[in-house]
C-alpha cells in the first residue's frame, strides 16, 4: 500500500515536472516584432526574407528616409494584397545605413494588418558599400555592444525592438565580414537573436562562419544561410543544414516556380525540409520606387507544391513551422558531442 502511494506520488511530479516544463518553455518561445513581443506560435505564415523598403543603390543613410505618402500609396496597398494571399508576417531585411526606418515600418505594419520584425547589425554585401566607417575603427565587442543596445533598450527613441540579426559575406572571406559576423555571435550569445546572413554561393564563407561558431561554442542553428537558393553544391548544402544551419531559398520569382518545386522535392527526399525556409527578396519600395513583388510563393509555389506531391503538412512545415523554429529567441550553445 505504502509503496504504491509513493510510487503514485513519485509519477505525479514527473508528469507535473514535464507539464511545466513544457508550458515554461512555450513561453518562453517569442520574438520581437515592430509591436513588441509576440508568441512565436502566433507568427502565422511568414516570409523569412523581404524588403518592405530600402535604398539599395543609394548614398548610405543610418535611418532611411522616403517619400512617405509616395511610399504608404505603393506599399501598404500591396501588403494588403499579400495578408489576403495568407502571409501574416514578414522579416524586414533593410539595415541601417542600407535604409532601415522601424517608425515607418510600424506605421505600414499598422496600415496593413502584416507583422513586420526589423533587424539589428550591418550589410556587408555590396561591397561593404552600407557598413559604417565606425565598425572598421571599432572592436569586435563594440560593434557587438551597439546591436546589443538596441535589442536591450530599442532601436533609437523608438522602443523597437530588432527581432534577428542581418549581416552579410561578399565575395571570398573578407576581414570586415568575419569582423562583423563575429560581434554577430556576441550579439546572438548575450540577446539569443538568430543571424541571417548574406552568404549566397559563398562556400568558403560558409566554411568559415562554422569554424567561427565552432569556436565560440554556438550551435549552427542560429545562422540562416541567406541566397541558399544560389548554391550549386546540393551535397554541402545538405550536409551543412545537417549540421543544424537554416536553408534560406529566398530569391523566387514567379518564373521559377518549376525550379523551386524541384529544388524543395530533393532536400525533401535529401531530410532535410525541416531546415528549409522561403522567400523572395522581394522590394516594395526602392530607390526607382519600383515593387519587386513577394506574393510568388503563395499564389504559385504553393499549388505546384500541392500538385507534385507536398502535403498540406509539409507546406504548414515550411511556411509556418521552420520560421517559427528558426527565429525564436534563444541562446543556443553547441550540443555536448
Ligand atoms: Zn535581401
Amino acid at each position: 500500500m505504502r509503496k504504491v502511494y509513493f510510487l503514485g506520488l513519485f509519477m505525479l511530479i514527473l508528469v507535473s515536472c514535464n507539464t511545466s516544463q513544457k508550458n515554461s518553455s512555450d513561453q518562453e518561445a517569442y520574438i520581437y516584432s515592430v509591436h513588441g513581443k509576440v508568441e512565436i506560435e502566433n507568427l502565422g505564415v511568414s516570409l523569412s526574407h523581404e524588403h518592405i523598403m530600402s535604398r539599395f543603390g543609394l548614398n548610405p543613410a543610418y535611418i532611411g528616409e522616403y517619400d512617405e505618402d509616395s511610399l504608404l500609396m505603393q506599399v501598404v496597398p500591396y501588403l494588403k494584397k499579400v495578408r489576403a494571399l495568407g502571409v501574416k508576417t514578414i522579416f524586414d531585411c533593410t539595415t541601417a545605413y542600407f535604409g532601415r526606418n522601424v517608425k515607418l515600418l510600424r506605421k505600414i505594419s499598422d496600415a496593413s494588418g502584416i507583422e513586420i520584425i526589423t533587424n539589428t547589425g550591418y550589410y556587408a554585401g555590396a561591397n561593404d558599400r552600407y557598413v559604417p566607417e565606425a565598425a572598421y575603427v571599432s572592436s569586435i565587442e563594440e560593434i557587438a555592444q551597439v546591436w546589443i543596445d538596441e535589442f536591450e533598450k530599442g532601436i533609437d527613441d523608438t522602443g523597437i525592438k530588432p527581432g534577428f540579426i542581418k549581416l552579410a559575406f561578399d565575395k571570398g572571406v573578407s576581414e570586415i565580414d568575419s569582423k562583423l559576423f563575429t560581434a554577430g555571435i556576441l550579439t546572438h550569445l548575450s540577446t539569443g537573436l538568430t543571424m541571417a546572413v548574406h552568404t549566397e554561393n559563398n562556400l568558403e564563407a560558409a566554411t568559415k562562419m562554422l569554424q567561427l561558431l565552432d569556436q565560440y561554442d554556438v550551435d549552427p542553428a542560429v545562422w540562416v544561410w541567406v541566397h541558399a537558393s544560389k548554391v550549386e553544391d546540393v551535397d554541402f548544402l545538405v550536409e551543412t543544414a545537417k549540421k543544424g544551419v537554416w536553408l534560406s531559398l529566398d530569391k523566387l520569382k514567379a518564373p521559377e516556380t518549376e525550379d523551386y518545386v524541384a529544388r524543395l522535392s530533393l532536400l525533401r527526399e535529401r531530410g532535410v525540409l525541416k531546415k528549409v525556409l522561403l522567400s523572395h527578396d522581394g522590394n516594395s519600395y526602392n530607390r526607382d520606387r519600383n515593387l519587386k513583388e513577394y506574393d510568388a510563393i503563395l499564389t504559385f509555389l504553393i499549388p505546384a507544391l500541392k500538385d507534385n506531391g507536398f502535403s498540406d503538412e509539409d507546406i504548414n512545415q515550411i511556411l509556418v513551422v521552420n520560421p517559427q523554429n528558426a527565429f525564436k529567441i534563444g541562446v543556443r550553445h553547441k550540443a555536448e558531442k
